[in-house]
């Protein structure tokens, strides 16, 4: 991870006048471009366009000979929890295939946790006086949008660029037994792209925690969604918690809105024995099973686990000339400034950007003055506060190359007279 305070980080060789001009030019072409979500474009929803036309009429027996159409089958299709096990690294039968969302999952979980005592818990969490989490950050705001929602305090985390800062995440959870949870994305972490290390993953696993029932939230979103030719792996945390003692500490999840159609994919939990019982047990008060329609479609579309891999590399065709429009602006038109540093992920959906500090507010405000609409900035970080307002998200997959080159463009525009707002500013104080 760049330093800001770092020498590389240098302002001032912005003239105020220029960065203005160019700024008034922006606005006057009237763009309309949105880089806020991490979206697929229309081309990559259009990769699983058979999805459609699946399962044939006909075809609705899984392998078993369950009949999908009707009710049952709580854990989901065998067959396609066998193909996500394998890419998850997670036994099939620790693995459930559920509804359409991964997040319903995770906010599930956590409500079922308030209401009814996880495996090895004193009591419920809600009857706690306190519950705290602890949140990496920059980290998905959604993530934390569950945690407020629930009056879950929340307890921000460095990232290091190769996972969060264990030392002070093994030094809180030892002394502190309100801590319950903590949320992670592992692997291209949104949104800044960084992979946890096989250290970092260790030590999450096996960390003494004052709280019996810590339990970690492994969002593997991005578990199959490479951008190199590299397939990063980290070691698989169920296993890594078991050999460490703590074989109940963490939920896996995943799901396929970003490998065929958001919204209409499927999503998978992992977890030990103990943990997959009690969430059956609860779930069964929720529903007779899942969509297996759909799971079977999913099935027949991708065949095995190779399929799913094929599949990803079409989708790495698509989104990669857009991460790389990103870098060749920024670094054209930032770059030799020194003015902004941006982290450069292996996979995922996202970026980040960095700004001097107390500039990212205006950055964003600028861009959508220009009809580029970005991130809230402060979005990353618990209750939309970044404590050093200087991060952006940034996120390319949704518009075209054109419309992310021209986006970035304008980035680059805000951030230098911004910058130079700032540094007249300062010489003026
Ligand atoms: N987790 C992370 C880290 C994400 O970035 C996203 C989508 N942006 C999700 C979960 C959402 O997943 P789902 O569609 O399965 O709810």
């Amino acid at each position: 991870m760049f330093d800001p305070a770092s020498e590389s980080f240098r302002q001032g060789t912005i003239h105020l006048d220029e960065a203005r001009k160019a700024y008034a030019d922006l606005c006057a072409r009237g763009l309309s471009l949105d880089l806020t979500r991490g979206k697929p474009s229309p081309a990559q929803l259009d990769l699983s366009g058979p999805l459609l036309r699946l399962p044939a009429e006909g075809d609705v027996r899984a392998a078993d000979g369950t009949d999908c159409r009707n009710y049952g089958g709580l854990r989901g299709l065998p067959e396609l929890r066998a193909i996500f096990a394998e890419l998850l690294r997670i036994p099939a039968d620790q693995l459930l295939a559920a509804g359409n969302a991964s997040l319903t999952l995770m906010h599930d979980i956590i409500v079922q946790a308030q209401l009814s005592p996880l495996p090895g818990a004193k009591r419920r969490w809600a009857d706690e006086p306190e519950v705290l989490f602890l949140c990496p950050a920059p980290g998905y705001d959604r993530h934390f949008a569950i945690t407020e929602r629930f009056g879950i305090g929340m307890v921000p985390v460095e990232l290091t660029g190769a996972g969060p800062d264990m030392a002070a995440v093994e030094k809180l959870v030892a002394s502190d037994p309100r801590i319950k949870g903590m949320w992670c994305v592992p692997r291209y972490s949104n949104p800044t792209g960084e992979v946890y290390s096989d250290e970092c993953v260790r030590r999450l696993a096996a960390m003494p925690t004052a709280a019996p029932d810590f339990r970690l939230f492994w969002d593997d979103a991005y578990a199959v969604h490479h951008l190199t030719e590299e397939r990063i792996e980290i070691p698989p945390i169920l296993s890594a918690c078991e050999e460490s003692g703590n074989p109940d500490r963490a939920f896996v999840f995943a799901s396929t809105s970003k490998i065929t159609m958001a919204g209409s994919g499927v999503a998978f939990v992992g977890s030990s024995p103990a943990n997959i019982e009690w969430l059956l047990g609860l779930m069964a008060k929720q529903t007779i099973g899942p969509d297996k329609i759909n799971q079977l479609r999913h099935v027949r579309f991708f065949g095995d686990a190779d399929g799913v891999r094929r599949h990803m590399e079409r989708h790495r065709e698509l989104l990669r000339p857009k991460f790389a429009a990103v870098y060749e602006v920024l670094e054209a038109e930032l770059g030799p400034y020194g003015i902004a540093e941006w982290t450069t992920p292996k996979g995922g959906y996202f970026l980040s950007l960095h700004v001097p500090d107390g500039c990212a507010r205006e950055v964003v405000r600028l861009a959508g003055q220009a009809g580029v609409a970005l991130t809230p900035a402060g979005a990353a970080f618990p209750l939309g506060q970044d404590p050093r307002d200087r991060h952006i998200r940034l996120a390319p997959s949704f518009p075209s190359v054109d419309d992310v080159r021209e986006a970035m463009h304008a980035v680059a525009i805000c951030v230098r007279l911004a910058v130079a707002e700032q540094t007249a500013a300062n010489a003026k104080a």
